[in-house]
């Protein structure tokens, strides 16, 4: 059995990047800071707090940083003591990304006719991050229970697919500031999809076949470019793809995906979420023995998206 999060030590990263950098105009609507009012929910609603939803296939989503709600009673985290670097404190959001998640959703659904399982937070990271250890993740004990109704049911999840599929991969969706046309990998340079490496080869992480390999064939801008060098510092994978990765006891592939800007702007995500489902789609036909139904050319999205260029408006680094 998968050791459970709470037993996990956590393993110091280099996850962030505090270069300045533009974020994309549309954001405004969710860009600020500003926690939303949610003095109405009790933190023992944890429904308000954490989305979850339960699969039919051996993907799960996961998205810990777009979450915009306050909690009731509960002050922002203060960070007193702890360091600011790279897996340290930090309270921005990764904007756009806890729509992007449904979005994702949405597009698997489509696409598989079945859904993933999906996981995201609700809460701004001011007051929680379920992707730090729970020592660091937030400071207020009333977020205990919040944060623990994300990691058990990733937990739980990942049993069940192990149960039901014998393989299976997670996604965990961020946004960086970095380079807003690039999507990062991040899996501790193929640590945390051990399992895909081992049983398929070195290909299937970095190859044209591989996840990254499909989504730079759909147009994408990723990196590491080549897929088979290193991974970004900053981006190479956070506390959730290190605990639930297939180089722990379960055969759960993690892939932290780090979205810059153009991929999470409101216009752009419907296409985000398509090319995505589309490659998972190839994906899972050759590595989860899941055979999505085929897509007419009419519908199948193959080209860079022709989404208008963002407008580049300020300043704060995105990170996980
Ligand atoms: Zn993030």
């Amino acid at each position: 059995m998968k050791e459970s999060w709470k037993q996990m030590m956590f393993e110091p990263t280099d996850r962030y990047c505090w270069t300045l950098l533009s974020i994309v105009a549309s954001f405004c609507e969710t860009g600020s800071l500003g926690a939303q009012d949610s003095s109405t929910r009790p933190v023992s609603d944890l429904s308000a707090f954490v989305f979850v939803q339960g699969g039919d296939l051996p993907i799960m989503v996961s998205a810990p940083h777009g979450g915009k709600v306050g909690v009731p009673g509960v002050t922002e985290r203060t960070g007193a003591g702890l360091a600011t670097g790279p897996s340290g404190f930090f309270t921005g959001r990764d904007t756009g990304t806890e729509e992007l998640a449904h979005a994702v959703s949405d597009a698997i659904k489509k696409r598989f006719g079945k859904s993933p399982f999906v996981v995201i937070s609700k809460v701004h990271r001011k007051f929680m991050d379920p992707n730090r250890p729970a020592d660091i993740a937030f400071e207020d004990p009333k977020m205990q229970p919040v944060y623990d109704h994300y990691h058990d049911s990733l937990s739980k999840y990942c049993r069940e697919v192990t149960d039901r599929f014998q393989v299976g991969v997670l996604i965990d969706l961020h946004g960086q500031g970095s380079r807003a046309d690039t999507v990062f990998r991040g899996t501790k340079n193929g640590l945390t999809v051990t399992h895909l490496r081992e049983t398929f080869g070195e290909a299937a992480h970095h190859g044209s076949q591989s996840l990254f390999g499909l989504l730079s064939t759909r147009g994408w801008t990723v990196h590491p470019s080549p897929l088979d060098e290193k991974e970004q510092s900053g981006f190479t994978g956070g506390f959730i793809v290190q605990s639930y990765g297939s180089h722990k006891s379960l055969p759960i592939d993690a892939m932290q995906l780090e979205f810059g800007a153009e991929y999470r702007v409101a216009s752009r995500r419907a296409k985000t979420a398509e090319d995505l489902a589309d490659a998972l789609a190839d994906y899972a036909g050759q590595y989860l023995q899941i055979k999505a139904p085929p897509v007419s050319k009419t519908t199948a999205t193959k080209s860079k998206s022709t989404a208008n260029p963002p407008i580049i408006l300020q300043f704060r680094t995105v990170d996980h």
